[in-house]
């Protein structure tokens, strides 16, 4: 790009903005209040999306997607979480908008034609299988074992947390295919699988959760699980490098996503604000009010601006872990301080459920811890970028 700094959005991108805004807007806040109550996976949402086109944002031309940016996936996830969807929406779609992207660069042609376009078109629902109750975030420690048996892999093991799990037909599961004990650099020796959640030998458990209840998240326990080796992604042992591929993108996905939910709660708190009239004013007039509404909105600015800078140059191809890391910081921080301003707000109706911020509260809290702690980016900024001893 020449001319200097630019901060706008291409036309295209605009117009990718106020298309989903559009379609998005069906699906209000009662909406997802009953689908979070009742624990139901929000399949009217969902279908939309898919009937959009917009789930194979990012997925190459050739295998029935757009071939668009991560630029274009966080404005998509961005509206989606601020139509008050939240996490709910955003976690339904989310793997299928950036998740296979491990996928994309390193599986066959094969296994990339036999899953891509259905993923793109919505038919195929998929979840992502990393975490594991030993293991926590060093995920060199994982267990879940694949030993070769001919054309096969027989996986035995256990996962935690896995979102979607319970929805979808295939898992993108990291394995050990050598013991920890047995490789020199520990990150080695560990393999990617995109395959069938066959429930005949993988017992799904959802875990009862604080919040985002339309979503499930899941125990996996994982019984001699058959796995063919054309279900594979890439080489053997290589796993993790091919996760490390993905981190950046995904860390900006949730960035949007903790960014969309303190837009939306912010806009709720600035409506209470100026309607609710307390002591012969409205409350919105009271600087106790007003200021750490106006503080929110600057945190919500300068976190985005952060966001952009590390999409541009992930688009770009350029090196943005810096930037990757410190958007998902500190929009998950900004997302969350609006959402729990929002609450604040609305004072004892903040509590009630039908306010909604109760639920983007809950919801903003989750991208403090998942998918990647808020120290562990602290971890990665201050031995990746300002050269400190590492402490894991
Ligand atoms: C709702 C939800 C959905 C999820 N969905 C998925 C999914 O679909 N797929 C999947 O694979 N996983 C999923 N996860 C798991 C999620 O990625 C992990 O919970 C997250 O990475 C944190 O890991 P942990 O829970 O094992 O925490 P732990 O590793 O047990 O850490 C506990 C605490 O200690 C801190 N800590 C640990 N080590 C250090 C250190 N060296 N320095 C400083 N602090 C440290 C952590 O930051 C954290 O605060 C989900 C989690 C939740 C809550």
């Amino acid at each position: 790009m020449s001319g200097g700094m630019n901060f706008e959005l291409t036309e295209d991108q605009e117009l990718i903005r106020k298309s989903v805004a559009e379609l998005v807007k069906k699906f209000d806040d009662q909406y997802w209040m009953e689908k979070d109550r009742a624990h139901e996976f929000p399949v009217e949402f969902y279908n939309a999306i898919a009937e959009g086109g917009w789930l194979g944002m990012t997925i190459p031309e050739e295998y029935g997607g757009h071939g668009l940016g991560i630029t274009e996936a966080t404005i998509l996830l961005e509206e989606v979480a601020r139509s008050g969807g939240g996490m709910n929406a955003a976690s339904s779609i989310h793997l299928s908008i950036f998740g296979m992207h491990p996928v994309v660069v390193h599986g066959s042609d094969e296994l990339k034609a036999r899953t891509l376009p259905r993923i793109a078109s919505g038919d195929l629902h998929v979840c992502f299988g990393v975490t594991e109750p030993g293991a926590g975030l060093d995920t060199s420690r994982i267990s879940t074992f694949a030993k070769r048996d001919g054309d096969h892999y027989v996986v035995n093991g256990r996962k935690v947390w896995i979102s979607k799990a319970l929805e979808s037909e295939k898992i993108l599961l990291l394995t050990r295919t050598e013991r920890y004990d047995d490789v020199k650099k520990k990150t080695d020796g560990m393999t990617l699988f995109l395959t069938d959640l066959d429930r005949s030998c993988v017992d799904i458990r959802p875990i009862a959760k604080m919040g985002r209840n339309a979503v499930t998240s899941n125990e996996l326990f994982i019984d001699n699980l058959r796995i063919p080796v054309e279900d594979r992604v890439g080489e053997e042992g290589k796993g993790f490098s091919y996760l490390l591929d993905g981190l950046n993108p995904e860390r900006m996905l949730i960035a949007s996503e903790a960014l969309g939910i303190g837009r939306v709660a912010l806009e709720k708190a600035v409506k209470y604000a100026n309607e609710r009239e307390v002591f012969g004013r409205p409350i919105g007039m009271n600087q106790g009010i007003q200021f750490p509404l106006a503080d929110a909105l600057a945190h919500l600015d300068a976190a985005e601006l952060v966001l952009r800078k590390a999409t541009w140059l992930y688009d770009q191809g350029n090196q943005c872990g810096r930037e990757a890391n410190t958007a998902k910081y500190l929009c998950a921080e900004a997302g969350f301080a609006a959402a729990d301003r929002a609450l604040q707000t609305h004072g004892g109706m903040g509590y009630s459920e039908e306010y909604h911020v109760a639920r983007y509260f809950r919801e903003a809290r989750l991208m403090r811890i998942a998918p990647i702690s808020q120290e562990m980016i602290l971890n990665y900024l201050g031995s990746h970028t300002l050269g400190m001893p590492r402490s894991y």
